[in-house]
């Protein structure tokens, strides 16, 4: 399991193998040190459980989406449809346009979920079996209050 830790001072985000399972990690952007605690699970891949971060348990899933790569490809595919718009070749323009939104569609779909701590809002990648339920702004609200309180950040 591929796990982003986010560093409770300055919200960077920290690559860690949670094979490796380090007790403590700097980060990289601030210097903070973050220890970690790994439950079993999290060092089999089986599920998330505990948050090795804030050693929360709350966790929602959502596509593991990049707004930036869809994005580009919207994009480029406009450009290209423009140039065949301009030459008066609409039907091929719109082709292409379609084309890259289905395409974007694709990708999207494709795409694993990932799973977010509620609390600290670290990620978590692997084949572990995705058990958490979508995203809940009461929960989220509730969870990121007290733990924003307990970190000093409020
Ligand atoms: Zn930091
Ligand atoms: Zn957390």
């Amino acid at each position: 399991m591929q796990i982003l830790a986010k560093c409770p001072a300055c919200d960077a985000g920290l690559p860690v193998s949670a094979a490796d399972a380090p007790a403590a990690i700097r980060c990289g952007r601030c210097g903070r040190d973050i220890s970690l605690t790994f439950t079993d699970a999290l060092r089999g891949d089986t599920a998330v459980d505990r948050c090795p971060v804030c050693g929360g348990a709350e966790v929602y899933i959502r596509k593991d989406f990049n707004p930036k790569v869809g994005l580009t490809v919207v994009i480029v595919g406009a450009v290209i449809s423009g140039i065949f718009y301009w030459f008066g070749r609409d039907l091929v323009a719109y082709s292409i346009l379609a084309g890259a939104a289905l395409n974007d569609l694709v990708v999207y779909g494709r795409l694993r979920d990932v799973t977010v701590c509620y609390r600290c809002h670290s990620e978590f990648r692997g084949g572990y079996a995705r058990t958490a339920a979508a995203f809940d702004l009461h929960t989220a609200d509730v969870l990121e209050q007290e733990y924003e309180r307990r970190i000093g950040r409020r």
